[in-house]
């Protein structure tokens, strides 16, 4: 192979990844290229690359996974390369061999090392052919349930079903015992359908406390490779990264270096070249130890959390790929790369941690993201943008790095104090509790970390009764603007002798609510909830419908009360079944005249990550159901109607 330098590269991608590679291609003084979907038409990452390409609607499936555009998008500008990001189409083979079929280098892995590592089962045994450990279970060719019920008995429950086409922690699911086998392998196995039109699934060990724990790779083409270290992910929702760090707290010498070696010989096994995560799970019961470690899976692209691993090496692994693309060897070897200090990042999403973290959209009315000594930002959005339906709602990845753990996760803390958007609702607060939570901080976490302690974790904040107070006098000052005076001076002859008290209804986060306002001649003051110190960080920001008041990560909408929100209430009578997002309606289990318990599934929707079970509010007997399974739904579209004892 031959060095060539490559002097273009079009981003097969959108948001902060694609900034983010455009921001280190600019640097190596190589042209950029964006392509983008109709949604994406002002996006951030269009106007940072010099030229950009549309390439059809919002969906994905329209845009950013449409082969054929992208490659047109290329061909019309002349990209001598083409770099995948991570998500849509990074781990496909096909795309990597239709770039090499049009001339275009590829910014990854060979074809066949995507192929190698896309199905876990196959992965999984080729690896442990290499010697690598993997973890025990069955990952052979019989999906019938009977026997699949029989294999998870002989490993010993608890066990984990897996996709073998998964990824994102789709068609997962944790099984405790024998009787709820059935139930979550028929629904493990209905969510890979859908993720990946491929029902196959995995039975393996549960890991108890587990860690996650993985490795950087790096190879040639040349046939050098390293490993640039571990990351420690295992602060996790739903088996989804929330908090990453490197290196991995309490790692010995001897254990890194074994999980080192160990990635290396995954990558060679595969012929790897570039940027490539081999994933191993830990059992954490008694520290990391050389024998207590697993293969999961091998990540064949650049993964969210790199940052991390560029902060504590000080080697920019984007520009690594695109060496590494161009011919050249590995910039250094093993013995030249080293740990500085230690770095945590932060997935900033917009999503509501008070509903089941349930994405979050609309236009971002105001973003202040930190800035400061050990701190970086990634992001795709700026002030103004909007945080769509059809695309992953990360807003911002926020990375600490510092001397020691303890100094990077009290910047990260910090930062995330210092973290304000308004509009979508975010998971900031949650982030700044993780970061500052003692047992994290201590070094003492697995990966049921955060659901053990979700309530404490989004537990609200003591001084939410004093900021929707603030929320409130600020809508009565929008309500009541100074021209038009206080009520008080309203012509009506009465004389102000003593404060008037009036019941001021307004609209708290979509639900009613009620202060009183005690009005005086210097204006009206705010009874509402628990007396109590204002908090420490505190801004009203106008929106079109209200105000939305932004106090210690978290985001609080007030609006005047709505006449005809009533009147909807009135005909919904709690018999009419939503969609609460925009999804996928993935399930529909009742039929017209089904009679239906409190609390029984009706209807599944999946959107983003996630299946969400749809239940029924009351006792009652199906009337209608207006959509079907497999549809597309937008929220507040109106599912199923119920007719319940109380609308009866
Ligand atoms: P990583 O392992 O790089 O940290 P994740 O495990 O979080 O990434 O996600 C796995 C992949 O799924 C990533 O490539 C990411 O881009 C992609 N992804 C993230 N969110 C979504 C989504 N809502 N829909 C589809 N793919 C997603
Ligand atoms: P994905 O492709 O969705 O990233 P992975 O196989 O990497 O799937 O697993 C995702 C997460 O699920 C891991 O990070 C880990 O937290 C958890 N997990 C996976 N396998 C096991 C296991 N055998 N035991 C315990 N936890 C596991
Ligand atoms: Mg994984």
């Amino acid at each position: 192979m031959t060095t060539r330098r490559l002097a273009s590269v079009l981003i097969a991608n959108r948001g902060e990844i694609a900034c983010r590679v455009i921001r280190t291609a600019k640097r190596l003084g190589m042209r950029t290229i964006a392509v983008h979907s109709e949604a994406d038409r002002d996006a951030l990452h269009v106007a940072l690359a010099d030229e950009a390409h549309s390439i059809g609607p919002a969906p994905a499936a329209e845009s950013y996974l449409r082969i054929d555009r992208i490659l047109d998008a290329a061909r019309a500008s002349g990209a001598e390369c083409i770099h995948p990001g991570y998500g849509f189409l990074s781990e496909r083979p096909d795309f990597a061999e239709a770039c090499a079929e049009a001339g275009i280098v590829f910014v990854g892995p060979p074809a066949s090392a995507i192929r190698a590592m896309g199905l876990k089962d196959a992965a999984k045994a080729l690896v442990a052919k290499a010697g690598v450990p993997v973890v025990p279970g069955y990952h052979g060719a019989r999906q019938d349930p009977d026997f699949l019920a029989a294999e998870a008995a002989a490993i010993g429950f608890p066990v984990l079903i897996k996709a073998v086409a998964g990824g994102g922690g789709k068609g997962m699911r944790r099984v405790e015992g024998p009787e709820a086998f059935a139930d979550a392998l028929a629904s493990a196995q209905r969510e890979a359908q859908n993720a990946f039109g491929d029902p196959r699934v995995l039975v393996e060990k549960y890991v108890l406390s587990p860690r996650h724990v993985e490795i950087q790779v790096f190879c040639d083409a040349h046939g050098n490779a390293v490993h640039l270290f571990e990351r420690d992910c295992s602060l996790q929702r739903r088996h989804q990264k929330v908090i990453e760090e490197a290196p991995a707290p309490g790692m010995p010498e001897d254990v890194r270096a074994a999980m080192g070696r160990a990635a290396v010989e995954a990558a060679k096994a595969v012929g790897y070249v570039g940027a490539g995560t081999v994933e191993f799970i830990a059992d954490g019961r008694e520290g990391l130890r050389p024998d207590g470690f697993w293969f999961m899976e091998m990540n064949t692209r650049l993964q969210v959390e790199h940052p991390v691993t560029e902060a504590i090496t000080g080697h920019d692994l984007v520009e690594w790929q695109f060496r590494v693309a161009s011919g050249e060897t590995l910039p250094v070897g093993q013995a030249g790369l080293a740990i500085h200090g230690h770095a945590v990042e932060a997935r900033l999403y917009a999503e509501d941690p008070d509903h089941g973290f349930l994405p979050s959209t609309g236009p971002l009315r105001a973003l202040d993201l930190p800035e400061g000594e050990g701190i970086r930002v990634d992001t795709g959005v700026r002030a103004g943008d909007r945080v769509t339906p059809f695309y992953d709602p990360m807003i911002a990845k926020v990375i600490a790095h510092g001397a020691t753990r303890t100094e990077a996760l009290d910047r990260l803390a910090d930062a995330l104090g210092r973290t304000r958007v308004a509009g979508p609702k975010t998971n900031v607060a949650f982030l700044k509790a993780l970061a500052e939570a003692e047992e994290f901080r201590a070094g003492r976490f697995d990966t049921g970390f955060i659901d053990r302690d979700l309530a404490g974790l989004t537990a609200p904040s003591p001084h939410r009764d004093a900021a929707i107070r603030a929320g409130i006098r600020a809508l009565v000052a929008r309500e009541n603007p100074p021209a038009a005076g206080s009520p008080w001076d309203a012509a009506d002859g009465f004389q102000l002798s003593e404060a008037r008290r009036q019941v001021f209804p307004f609209v708290l986060d979509g639900e009613p609510a009620e202060a009183v306002l005690q009005w005086s001649a210097s204006g009206p003051s705010v009874e509402y909830g628990q007396a109590g110190p204002e908090p420490a960080s505190l801004a009203v920001i106008e929106a079109p419908s209200g105000v939305l008041v932004l106090s210690e990560g978290r985001q609080i909408a007030l609006s005047p009360p709505d006449p005809f929100a009533v009147d909807l209430d009135h005909i919904d009578q709690g018999g009419t079944i939503k969609a609460p997002m925009h999804g996928r309606l993935v399930a529909v289990l009742v039929a017209p005249g089904d009679t239906v318990v409190r609390g029984q599934r009706l209807a599944v929707v999946e959107a983003m990550k996630m299946e969400h079970a749809l239940t029924a509010p009351a006792d009652g007997t199906v009337a209608e159901v207006a959509a079907e399974a497999g549809q597309q739904v937008a929220e507040g579209a109106r599912l199923i109607t119920l007719t319940t004892e109380d609308a009866a």
